[in-house]
């Protein structure tokens, strides 16, 4: 050749063996492009299979659970979902069906329960109580929805809902799970998976990981005090005005 590369019967070869290595592979191997094989097949597959057998964890708390009960029974027929196998162990279950009022003595279960649950989970929120605390908001034994607790992904609301209602929710989650892509969902994220942080029942909830914060602010009660939020009231308007 005249520009000094060798070439044999119709292939051209390239500069270094590993180019020409490269040159090899690509004539001889169907190069498929992974990111669209799992975009088109495996996604749609795996998200056929997961959203037709959804095993619910039924967490019946107060009232709404009566109605999701009623949503299992042969009326309204949740196995037409694939949804029928509800479940009493976390660890056989992929869906936390919160439906009641979460008490703070029910807090640290609902977490512990929720971290021992097999990935990819979800949650659904069940009635106004498990959305956002429901008539008893702010009671002093009520944490004002589930949400506060555990990562919440579809809210159904009444008090109670009505199956039909808790059906309309479970179809939203099938069209979530239909959304995700295996290379996104839990499971397959790398490295070990950090549960959410249990609760501690006492006063008032609080996050384990500001124990040390919390206490510290305690012992200090000036740096407590400058922290607090200062609500002015009528009186107080008045006397800045005098
Ligand atoms: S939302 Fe209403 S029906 Fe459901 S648990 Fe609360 S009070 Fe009962």
């Amino acid at each position: 050749m005249a520009d000094g590369t060798p070439q044999t019967s119709g292939i051209q070869v390239s500069r270094s063996e590993e180019e020409w290595l490269e040159d090899q592979v690509r004539r001889s191997v169907w190069v498929t492009q992974w990111d669209k094989v799992i975009d088109k097949l495996i996604d749609p597959l795996y998200n056929w299979g997961r959203r037709n057998s959804v095993w619910p964890m039924g967490f019946g708390l107060a009232c709404c659970a009566i109605e999701m009960i009623c949503t299992s029974a042969s009326r309204f027929d949740i196995s037409r979902f694939g949804m029928e196998l509800f479940r009493a162990s976390p660890r056989q279950a992929d869906l936390m069906l919160v439906s009641g009022t979460v008490t703070k003595k029910m807090a640290p279960a609902v977490v512990r329960l929720y971290n021992q649950m097999a990935e990819p989970k979800y949650v659904l929120a069940m009635g106004a109580c498990a959305s956002a605390g429901g008539p008893f908001k702010e009671g002093y034994s009520v944490v004002s929805g589930v949400d506060k607790l555990v990562p919440v992904d579809v809210y159904v609301p009444g008090c109670p809902p009505t199956p039909q209602a808790l059906l309309y929710g479970l179809m939203q989650l099938q069209k979530k799970i239909d959304k995700q892509s295996v290379r996104e969902v839990a499971w397959y994220r790398k490295g070990e998976t950090e549960g959410v942080p249990e609760p501690v029942l006492g006063p008032d909830l609080f996050d384990p990981r500001r124990a040390e914060e919390i206490t510290a602010l305690a012992r200090d009660p000036q740096s407590l005090a400058a922290r607090a939020v200062k609500i002015q009231t009528k009186a107080d308007a008045k006397a800045e005005k005098k």
